[in-house]
């Protein structure tokens, strides 16, 4: 059934936003496309390559740029055009959670997911993190995608778009896949991505809602990639090396942005980890502006940059020890002894800083009983360092990652990972604590997407269009499940291996031997 178009709703949502850049008005005959998230629209807005996204559109005046989020759709934001009416509806996507919610946008306009029964319809180009890891599944559904960083690949599809776009849809095609970092199924191009690091001026948000997750925020890219080496992150092997944004950069950005703005969120895998944090934030706090932060690493908490985090009123704090067991830590080169946690916390909370969240993995390689009564000492010891006060502690399950040493991991099924979530949540609120869960399904799901191939596409293409539960959308699909519970070695292919990727695949793994070999040995 088609949704109804809330015309006003819409109307109301744009007439709250607060434009942050100025953008040159459409031309005339300019080509329709629109820029999407295949999330809410508070979510979305919130997404810096989203912003990047829309702000290359629009900065064309041969494009007529609208924004479409997944309670929009099957409509653009602005005027309510049905999407299937655009020419080109290219997508951010920053996670494999919304893979479905992509399926869904296109069916529920009318435009048939699967890529091969699309003829006249829009062009649907993807990219994101998601996409940039494993674009395999995206091949069954997407007809371009863009893999790498962004900041090399979008120019040139605007580029094309702006002069050729209204053209055939083959020649569409073609062009894009001339296009350095762009896949096109079934059409031979240069794919790899650029091996040159992008230094900036890095995205920012071009428009400000109080509806965001991050209300009347003016959010900005403050750092790509992590210094750290995690064995299972995908912000350090994807985006190498670190790079942070400089505060002079920052004060360019500020000077030129085309309203006001009153709270500015520093957004990055780890914020602090900027060598010029401190300026930064001093530089925002004496213009009166509010600061946010996404992301802090313990390890980058000295006392000036706790007593600066709490200076600018920071009421919460969140940090990702990931394993209450210092050895399991260490092994997955997260080599940060739980001293530094505690004096961090200690210091945070000297500070000012009242509610502190943890977020913990389970379903690593090397976890056993030593894993969970280490986590009850961790536990112990930071309820101390602030003072006896309680704090919510996230359970996640590892979801393995392409370009990652863990992509060789086997995962655990899923009823070894639902006792062991069980056992760490009865020991976290054997402590008094609060613990959250994610169910163990959704992270399942989550890997299938993350390891697998096309067909793992087109099972999400059957679950929404032809309605099969997930499970029955597998099997028809020919879907190979067990693929994430593997043992996998050097030479087992991976969906990805045809693109060039970040880091070699010998390093990757040596890593994951030294990893399962066990010790401290985990890192790089
Ligand atoms: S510290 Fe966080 S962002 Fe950095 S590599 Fe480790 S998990 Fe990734």
């Amino acid at each position: 059934m088609r949704r109804a178009r809330p015309i006003s709703r819409f109307h109301t949502i744009v007439s709250r936003e607060t434009a942050l850049e100025r953008f040159p008005p459409p031309g005339r005959g300019a080509l329709p496309v629109a820029a999407g998230y295949p999330a809410p629209y508070r979510v979305g807005m919130a997404n810096l390559g989203f912003h990047f996204l829309y702000a290359g559109l629009r900065s064309s005046p041969r494009l007529a740029v609208e924004r479409f989020f997944s309670d929009t759709a099957p409509f653009t934001l602005e005027t309510g055009a049905p999407l299937s009416s655009r020419a080109v509806l290219l997508f951010s996507v920053s996670y494999e959670e919304d893979y479905v919610n992509l399926v869904r946008i296109l069916h529920e306009a009318g435009i048939p997911p699967l890529r091969e029964e699309r003829s006249s319809s829009p062009l649907v180009v993807v990219g994101g993190p998601a996409a940039s890891a494993n674009p395999a599944p995206l091949a069954a559904i997407a007809d371009a995608i863009a893999v790498g960083e962004g900041e090399g690949v979008l120019e040139p599809i605007v580029r094309l778009l702006a002069e050729e776009g209204g053209g055939a849809r083959r020649a569409a095609l073609e062009g894009l896949a001339g296009i350095p970092s762009m896949i096109v199924p079934g059409l031979p191009g240069p794919g790899a991505p650029s091996k040159e690091p992008f230094g900036g001026p890095f995205p920012y948000s071009v428009v400000a809602t109080p509806e965001s997750v991050f209300p009347d925020t003016f959010l900005v890219e403050s750092g790509r990639g992590c210094p750290g080496a995690c064995a299972f992150c995908l912000a350090t092997s994807l985006y190498r090396p670190f790079r942070f944004l400089r505060k002079d950069a920052l004060e360019e950005i500020l000077s030129r942005l085309a309203a006001p703005v009153r709270r500015v969120g520093l957004v990055s895998p780890a914020v602090a980890a900027n060598p010029e944090f401190v300026p930064i934030v001093r530089m925002l706090a004496s213009r009166g502006l509010g600061v946010a932060m996404s992301s802090l690493r313990a390890e980058d908490l000295d006392e000036e940059k706790a007593r600066l985090i709490g200076s600018v009123g920071t009421a919460s704090v969140s940090l990702a020890p990931e394993s209450g067991s210092e050895r399991l830590r260490y092994r997955l080169g997260k080599r940060v002894p739980n001293e530094l946690y505690f004096n961090a916390a200690a210091r945070l909370s000297e500070a000012g800083v009242r509610q502190f969240t943890l977020y913990l993995l389970i379903g690593f390689p090397g976890e056993d009983a030593e894993t969970v009564a280490a986590t009850k000492g961790f536990l112990e010891g930071f309820r101390k360092a602030i003072g006896g006060r309680s704090f919510s502690v996230h359970v996640n399950v590892l979801v393995p990652k392409a370009w990652t040493p863990l992509q060789f991991h086997p995962m655990p099924d899923e009823r070894s990972l639902e006792s062991l979530q069980n056992a760490m949540t009865r020991t976290i609120e054997g402590a008094g604590l609060r613990a959250r869960t994610k169910s163990v399904r959704s992270a399942v799901r989550q890997a299938l997407f993350s390891l697998g191939d096309e067909r793992i596409g087109r099972a999400a293409v059957l679950h929404v269009a032809a309605g099969l539960a997930w499970k029955k959308a597998l099997a028809a699909s020919g879907a190979d499940t067990e693929f994430i519970r593997a043992r996998k070695g050097p030479e087992t292919p991976f969906p990805w291996d045809a693109i060039p990727g970040p880091v070699r695949r010998g390093v990757l793994w040596k890593r994951f031997e030294a990893i399962s070999a066990g010790g401290r040995n985990g890192e790089p």
